[in-house]
């Protein structure tokens, strides 16, 4: 038989892997705050516990999925968890998932910290993975569990790690939404229609890979050469957008940033490098 689990938060996310779970034969027990949220996956066959103690008791594998690391201790502190393995997949700061990883060895239960990398609907279906940290042991113990949800990647031992990761990607992430919502604005404020914009932003999103490698290589040797968009060029076209955003009355918070860290690079004497020297701009100082 599959591995039985408990699964605590019933969000979008956590409906979501209680489907997959259950599609692949896991007994799952539930359990949400908000009892109705359970509805549809005890519709699939979930099993509803009336108390977080019955959830608890149901399963040695415990799935969290909170809005944050507060929400677990709000449901589980009071509750003994000895013996147990809890897999928070709730989104935090690295400090918090440290500090988790000892509020739960204190009570003789093993954290594993998990961030998943796709939305609801793509938990689970190809192309999904989720970060994990924590002890390697109990990864692997419960890593063909955790598969049904998506690939799991172990990064290491260090039980912050998973949500380094998980939030550098967020930070790529939101800061390229943000992006791709002011340049529509820009557009817009000339009457262009979305549509007539979105293959030129879809052939531009599409090609940001191609600047990884070169942007590995020049972070790693600690030089940045290259003179075909040093940081005086781009910083110029970043004062246009700005200047742009201005006239146009679209909100210039986001591009006024941007132009704040390629006018840092200037006067940090950067200016005839590569782009990829606003790297020291934003690396932690010393
Ligand atoms: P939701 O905010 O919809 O759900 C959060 C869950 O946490 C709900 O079950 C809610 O209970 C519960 N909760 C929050 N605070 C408390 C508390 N103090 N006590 C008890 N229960 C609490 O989130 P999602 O399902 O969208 O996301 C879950 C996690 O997954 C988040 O950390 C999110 O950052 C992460 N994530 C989300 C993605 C997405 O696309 N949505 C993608 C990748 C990761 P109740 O129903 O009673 O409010």
């Amino acid at each position: 038989m599959s591995t039985p689990l408990t699964l605590i938060g019933l969000g979008p996310m956590g409906q979501a892997m209680v489907a997959k779970f259950l599609a692949n034969g896991h007994p799952t027990t539930v359990w949400n705050r908000t009892a109705s949220r359970a509805d549809g996956v005890v519709a699939l066959g979930a099993t509803r516990a009336a108390t977080v103690r019955e959830a608890v008791d149901a399963s040695k594998l415990i799935v969290l999925s909170l809005t944050d690391y507060a929400a677990m201790y709000d449901i589980l502190d009071g509750q003994s968890i000895a013996g147990k393995t809890i897999v928070n997949l709730s989104s935090d700061t690295p400090a918090q998932t440290l500090k988790a990883a000892a509020w739960a060895a204190e009570r003789g239960a093993e954290l594993l910290a998990g961030g998943v990398m796709v939305p609801a609907p793509l938990v689970g279906e190809e192309g999904a993975y989720v970060f994990y940290s924590g002890p390697r042991a109990v990864f692997d113990e419960h890593r063909d569990t955790l598969a049904v949800i998506g690939r799991p990647d172990h990064l290491g031992e260090d039980h912050s790690l998973a949500q380094l990761f998980y939030l550098a990607q967020l930070d790529y992430f939101l800061t390229t939404l943000g992006g791709l919502l002011h340049s529509f604005a820009l557009v817009r404020s000339a009457g262009v229609p979305f549509a007539k914009f979105a293959p030129y932003l879809k052939d531009n999103a599409d090609s940001m890979s191609m600047y990884l490698e070169e942007t590995v290589r020049n972070l790693e040797e600690g030089e940045y050469p290259g003179d075909l968009a040093n940081i005086v060029m781009m910083g110029a076209t970043a004062d246009h957008v700005v200047g742009a955003s201005e006239a146009s009355g679209v909100d210039d918070e986001l591009p006024k940033a941007i132009q704040s860290l390629y006018r840092r690079g200037i006067a940090a004497g950067r200016g005839h490098e590569n782009w990829t020297a606003l790297y020291e701009v934003i690396k932690p100082a010393g």
